[in-house]
């Protein structure tokens, strides 16, 4: 495969065919994320794609998703997107399911018609940063939507029926808004209704905007606790009928993974141990992006 970078991808995608279409963010410009830091963004050619799906058709026959890497696949031309998946139903005809990241932006550049026909193409699952409900905290992180957008672009690859993954992060408001941060996050998934949300917690890294600002003192990170009450208020706020809630990232202190509202009070009674110091957290050296 024609891998260039570091290639990233959601939990959920352990089992995917990776296949690579874009490289690093058209945006890029989120404060607190290195991911792609000195990766140029481009779409890749379409004759590099299709040599990877004739390996993943020699290779990869045991694999029954594909996740289209990097950091926002959506950005490709909708022809093009038809045309790509139009080859791996040809090339890969055992797929049953292809997914991507997408932002806010290139959901709303999609009309609900367009979403309708990705998902009957194949499309069958969207994986979109949120990162916080707190429309003061998305200006000042640079995200490049609203909280009202990030509602409309949410809602809109909902009614076209595909799955949505929407993506939060622990500690990106800082001490201040900390918990102004978890209740607005609950409010803005209470009206996206996602079909999954997944929770990270923020790692403070040199190479961002973000992690500079820390360092020179004008942000401050919650301590353990302060994310485990962030955490805490978040749950307790939600109001989804059927959610899969996963806190499973290797940024995350201790793991919850479940549906909501089933498994609310067992999430809610681990974080109340790792509030009292009961629970075993994972060690700071074990934590990762
Ligand atoms: S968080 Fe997502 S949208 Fe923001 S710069 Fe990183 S990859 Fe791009």
């Amino acid at each position: 495969m024609h891998y260039e970078g570091h290639i990233i991808r959601p939990p959920s995608e352990a089992n995917a065919i990776i296949l690579q279409v874009t490289t690093g963010c058209s945006h890029n410009r989120c404060t607190f994320c290195g991911a792609y830091r000195e990766q140029k963004f481009r779409i890749k050619d379409d004759a590099v794609v299709d040599s990877d799906l004739d390996f993943a058709a020699n290779y990869c026959t045991r694999q029954k998703t594909v996740f289209l890497a990097d950091g926002d696949a959506l950005v490709i031309p909708q022809q093009r997107l038809l045309d790509l998946f139009a080859r791996i139903k040809e090339k890969l005809p055992w797929v049953r399911r292809i997914s991507l990241y997408a932002n806010c932006r290139d959901i709303l550049n999609r009309s609900p018609e367009e979403l309708a026909e990705l998902k009957a193409a194949g499309l069958g699952r969207i994986y979109m940063g949120l990162e916080s409900g707190h429309t003061k905290t998305l200006a000042t992180i640079k995200k490049g939507a609203t909280s009202a957008e990030m509602i409309l672009a949410g809602r809109r690859v909902k009614e076209a029926g595909i799955f949505l993954s929407v993506t939060c992060l622990l500690g990106i408001a800082g001490i201040r808004y900390s918990l102004q941060h978890a209740a607005d996050t609950a409010a803005v998934l209470n009206k996206i209704q996602p079909s999954q949300i997944a929770v990270l917690t923020l790692m403070l890294l040199d190479n961002t905007e973000l992690g500079q600002t820390a360092a020179a003192g004008s942000f401050q990170l919650p301590d353990k606790l302060g994310l485990f009450q962030e955490l805490r208020t978040l749950i307790v706020r939600l109001k989804v009928p059927r959610c899969q809630f996963q806190a499973n990232h290797a940024s995350n202190y201790f793991t919850l993974d479940g549906r909501l509202p089933r498994d609310k009070d067992n999430f809610l009674a681990t974080i109340d141990e790792a509030i009292a110091g009961t629970l075993d957290l994972k060690p700071e050296t074990l934590r990762g992006l």
